[in-house]
């Protein structure tokens, strides 16, 4: 199963970045951690009910981050599937919600709404002809027929699509095909959630710099340990790229790669996945720790912000 894991972005306050995703979006929380390697700051994922693969969005919330910069070797932009006919309830909403948001376009056919949300990050809503027969997850705030489905794809900056393209293609299960302008796109051969990389090649463009705002990395799927080491192997010996030791990341195992045109790339497994810790009917109301960290719980809450509504 080729496509997107999830996608991690820097925001900056917490309780915004909460009440924009499960409030506006409508997107499930699906887990409240921290960062495994900075825990005094938390960690969210948002998703579908359960967090499928192809529908998490993941946040570092860094109150005090510097804004970043778009540019090349970044990720430009990421994209949520909502049904075709549902693009005008959105434009609504996002007019009602003062959210900022750019005249629809079409791109490889399909209509596009592009925005941003408080931090600035680009994002985009995708009408794709079908999406209202899938599964949809609702808060309430966004009746089930308008709901996001996951997530579209990415688009990704980058100066020459070659090398970048190459391990697509090679290594994490996508196929090109086709190019729209300087736009190429390629596909994951199962249709659905995450199974879209646009790479918008940019020569002479500045390099982006990552901050509020960014897109931290972008993680693909393995669906197990011995999928990612066939992985692994392939990004060695084919493409010269010297991936991470895999990391427990407690809902998935990971190992991350800078691709040759300079953004993070992981490989995240689909296994275990988020209900490993806490049943699927309260995923995302507790804060949740790895084993390593739970002795330093007290400490870890006395410094995470509040996430209480401030009226
Ligand atoms: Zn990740």
């Amino acid at each position: 199963m080729a496509g997107i894991h999830h996608v991690t972005a820097i925001a900056g306050q917490a309780t915004r970045n909460y009440e924009f995703y499960t409030r506006t979006l409508g997107l499930r929380f699906v887990k409240k951690t921290v960062n495994f390697d900075d825990p005094g700051t938390y960690h969210f994922y948002y998703g579908d009910e359960t967090g499928h693969p192809g529908t998490i969005l993941t946040f570092f919330p860094w109150e005090h981050a510097a804004p970043g910069r778009g540019g090349v070797g970044q990720t430009q932009q990421t994209a949520f599937r909502v049904p075709a006919s549902s693009l005008g309830y959105w434009t609504h909403r996002f007019v009602e919600k003062s959210v900022a948001h750019q005249p629809p376009e079409k791109r490889f056919g399909e209509w596009l709404l592009s925005f941003t949300d408080p931090d600035g990050i680009s994002l985009a809503l995708v009408g794709v002809a079908g999406a209202e027969q899938e599964k949809a997850w609702s808060t309430g705030e966004v009746p089930a027929e308008h709901a996001i489905r996951g997530f579209q794809g990415v688009t990704l900056l980058i100066e020459d699509a070659g090398r970048t393209g190459a391990i697509l293609s090679d290594v994490l299960g996508f196929e090109r095909i086709g190019q729209e302008g300087s736009i190429i796109r390629f596909r994951a051969p199962e249709t659905g959630e995450g199974a879209v990389v646009d790479i918008y090649e940019a020569k002479g463009f500045l390099p982006g710099r990552l901050g509020r705002g960014s897109v931290h990395h972008i993680a693909f799927r393995a669906a197990d340990d011995a999928e990612q080491a066939e992985m692994v192997r392939k990004l060695t010996q084919n493409h010269a790229m010297r991936p991470t030791e895999q990391k427990d990341r407690n809902y998935f195992r990971s190992v991350y790669f800078r691709e040759p045109g300079g953004i993070l790339f992981e490989i995240a497994t689909d296994i275990p996945g988020f209900a490993v810790d806490e049943p699927v009917a309260t995923l995302g109301q507790a804060l949740k720790l790895p084993d390593f960290l739970e002795p330093q719980r007290k400490a870890i809450e006395g410094v995470l912000p509040s996430l209480e509504r401030v009226a």
